[in-house]
């Protein structure tokens, strides 16, 4: 999303500030200078900037974000359907340079992560735009008209196989950035942004769960063991979430979770099960050799608008207290 939002600002910057200077440009060389041209091109501008200035605020607001990108490409091709649309001067505009705008903005939509359909509407309104543009300049169905299309299209096809392994390399990314590789949960980063970005409307509950005497597993069935049984336990406290709930691994043996929107009784009976769940599980070393884990966890409240982190830091404690209380428990108090 972030990746989304600083290409409207950039993009919407840069349009709007060629504006005024395509203004200078047709003020110099056009003959006759339409007044209504000139109010359109403000309204641009002001549009564009409009669109840079929400996308500056819109942080974490994907709906908006997505609307402004969709402007970007909207309002230059408005500005340009207008002035074809508009019948006296249509025919000096194109010729004095400004039939570039479609393919301009397929050229643009490259280095927008936008899905290939999304990509392909985009597109596929440029087409239409660039018809106009070919009807309006008495082109259309001559060999310059034509090739002028197929152009176009030959752009929109390298556009639209950009943007596939765009979008597919940067969801990668994003995913190995924010997860973790053994478990497949989120990692701490990931987590800390997600507690403090989210709106936890219903307040929520931290879980700070660390697997017991995990160092022992490793010395003595060996480190691949050690990583099966990471990836067994975070199968186990993911398959006991909610959809709303988070799931991570917060370092080593250590997971985090949150829970949204329980009581502090659900939350502690959650706990509670989860306790009795990674006891119960039977792993298995490479020698076939039956051996069980435990776990402690830690505990913490956050109501609704309270700070989340500092939710994180108690929980945090408390599975400290669970260690030096004996291990295989649960501290949710004190
Ligand atoms: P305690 O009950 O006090 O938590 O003891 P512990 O042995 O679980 O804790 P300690 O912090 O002493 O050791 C954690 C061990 O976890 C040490 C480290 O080698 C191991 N570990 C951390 N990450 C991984 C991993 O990705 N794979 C494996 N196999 N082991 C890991
Ligand atoms: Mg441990
Ligand atoms: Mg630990």
């Amino acid at each position: 999303m972030e990746y989304l939002r600083t290409r409207v600002m950039l993009v919407g910057l840069i349009f709007a500030l060629l504006t005024p200077f395509w203004a200078f440009m047709d003020w110099l060389l056009l003959p006759s200078r339409p007044t209504d041209f000139l109010f359109v091109r403000l309204f641009g501008f002001a549009g564009l900037l409009a669109c840079v200035w929400l996308a500056l605020q819109g942080h974490q607001r994907i709906r908006l974000v997505y609307v402004l990108s969709g402007l970007v490409f909207m309002l230059p091709a408005s500005f340009y359907a207008y002035m074809l649309l508009s019948s006296d001067s249509a025919g000096h505009y194109v010729v004095l340079g400004y039939g570039f705008i479609p393919f301009l903005l397929v050229a643009t939509l490259s280095i927008f992560p936008f899905t290939l359909l999304e990509s392909a509407v985009v597109g596929g309104a440029l087409i239409g735009l660039q018809i106009l543009a070919s009807i309006r300049a008495d082109t259309w169905m001559t060999a310059k008209g034509m090739q002028d299309l197929w152009l176009l299209i030959a752009l929109l096809v390298v556009a639209l196989t950009a943007n596939y392994f765009h979008l597919g390399l940067l969801l990668r990314l994003y995913r190995q950035a924010t997860h973790d590789a053994l478990t497949g949960l989120m990692n701490r980063g990931a987590l800390n942004q997600q507690l403090t970005q989210r709106i936890w409307e219903d307040g929520l509950h931290v879980l700070m769960i660390d697997l017991d005497h995990f160092k022992q597993i490793n010395d003595t069935h060996g480190h691949s063991v050690g990583d099966d049984v990471l990836a067994r336990a975070a199968g186990l406290f993911k398959a006991h979430l909610e959809p709303q709930d988070l799931a991570a691994r917060y370092g080593g043996e250590e997971f985090t979770l949150i829970l949204a929107g329980r009581t502090d009784e659900q939350a502690l009976e959650l706990a509670r099960q989860l306790l009795g769940k990674v006891q119960a599980q039977v792993l298995h070393n490479h020698d076939r050799q039956p051996f069980q884990i435990t776990a402690s966890i830690g505990l913490a409240a956050c109501a609704a608008g309270q700070d989340a982190e500092k939710a994180l830091r108690l929980a945090d404690m408390r599975l400290y207290q669970a260690k030096r209380g004996g291990r295989n428990q649960i501290v949710a108090t004190g």
